[in-house]
């Protein structure tokens, strides 16, 4: 997803003389992530969209090859044998493992079991840039959250903010695209002043990479909590993004409905075996994973020492708040080979990848703070 926030784009309905729903002249206009743009002598990097800049696993992609040789077969419609296999990951009831296409996919499940017209989804602004457009294509109402000075989910804002109306709440953590996570006692407290009847979704997509001793710990909450359902993705840690796989950990009603909501064979059968071969490998994962996690703290004390007062990033990326300034740090990063992704006025996200790219990273950063001074 990489759409503009929320901004109106004109839906040629007169002229093709069929009506289209009126929710989707709301939707934000879409922008397309760009490949890097090739520089000559210089080696460039995609950090726009939070991969994982490891090519697949030996043993995930000779599966997939298996796989591939049977593919003008259906795949498995129930998902049964990775949604046995996460179930066993996470130690819950396999009855409570819902897939989807990605865990985006899955959102758009949760909505339509959740949302009639009208209904509302409250979230954190900034956050992942797909929940106003999975909101409105269901026909709810998006009702964003503005996050505090430093970057974090309001959550006393997101429990005032629920109405009659309320269906959903999702809170993302860490939060994508500014970086730092909620801690269990923050939800549990949260939970006391939201309504039972509201799901409350932990997005966990960048779970892997949470290093803070007190950070959420999403499934317990869920087990205590029927109306709290956990979100997670093969897409990141994992490496599967291309493949298009997550999962919904929900009690058994919700996670019924989110069956009934999929997609019919929507997770095929190449992203099923890529999944449970994942699941296997997760030892060889857990290394990959360690080592961005080096990578993230080397990033971001060198940004530190540079001066930089950024949030702090339990994720895969950094968020460099820069208001307007955004711009020119965009086309210095563009011009130096490294593709970020910029947020409108907000500020600028950068994926941590190569340890090359970081460093790349670090000298733009310095030479934008001789050029412009403290920015932030
Ligand atoms: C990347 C991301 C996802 C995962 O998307 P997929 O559809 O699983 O690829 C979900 N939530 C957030 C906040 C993300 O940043």
């Amino acid at each position: 997803m990489n759409a503009e926030a929320p901004r109106p784009v004109s839906t040629p309905t007169a002229v093709e003389g069929v009506r289209l729903r009126e929710a989707l002249s709301r939707l934000p206009a879409y922008k397309a992530g760009k490949p890097a743009a090739p520089r000559e002598g210089l080696t460039t990097y995609k950090v726009s969209s939070n991969e994982n800049p490891y090519p697949p696993l030996p043993s995930v992609l000779e599966r997939v090859r298996e796989a591939a040789g049977e593919m003008n077969r259906y795949p498995d419609m129930s998902v049964a044998a990775l949604t046995g296999a996460i179930a066993e990951h996470i130690g819950v009831p396999v009855e409570r493992i819902a897939t989807g296409t990605g865990s985006v996919g899955v959102l758009g499940q949760i909505v339509q079991a959740m949302c009639d017209d009208g209904d509302e989804v409250i979230y954190a602004w900034r956050s992942f840039e797909a929940y106003p457009i999975v909101a409105t294509v269901a026909g709810a109402t998006p009702v964003p959250v503005p996050l505090t000075a430093d970057a974090r989910h309001d959550l006393d804002a997101m429990a005032a903010a629920v109405t009659e109306r309320t269906k959903v709440i999702l809170v993302c953590s860490p939060n994508n695209p500014t970086g730092p996570s909620v801690t269990t006692a923050q939800v549990e407290d949260f939970l006391t002043k939201v309504p039972a009847h509201v799901l409350v979704v932990l997005d966990e997509a960048y779970l892997e990479f949470v290093d803070e001793p007190d950070a959420l710990d999403a499934v317990a909450v869920h087990q205590a909590h029927p109306n709290v359902a956990v979100l997670r993705t093969f897409s990141k840690a994992y490496g599967l993004a291309g493949l298009r796989v997550g999962y919904a950990v929900a009690h058994e009603p919700v996670a019924q409905a989110l069956r009934q909501t999929a997609v019919p064979f929507g997770v095929n059968s190449l992203a099923q075996v890529a999944a449970i071969a994942s699941l296997e490998a997760q030892a060889e994962l857990d290394v990959r994973v360690a080592e961005l996690i080096a990578e993230r703290t080397r990033v971001q004390s060198g940004l530190a020492e540079q001066g930089w007062e950024l949030p702090r990033s339990q994720a895969n990326f950094v968020w460099f708040p820069l208001g307007a300034d955004g711009t020119a740090f965009t086309q210095a990063c563009d011009e130096a080979g490294l593709v970020v992704r910029q947020y409108g006025d907000d500020g600028v996200r950068v994926t941590i990848a190569e340890p090359e790219a970081n460093d790349r990273l670090l000298e733009i950063a310095a030479a934008f703070r001789a050029q412009h001074g403290p920015v932030r």
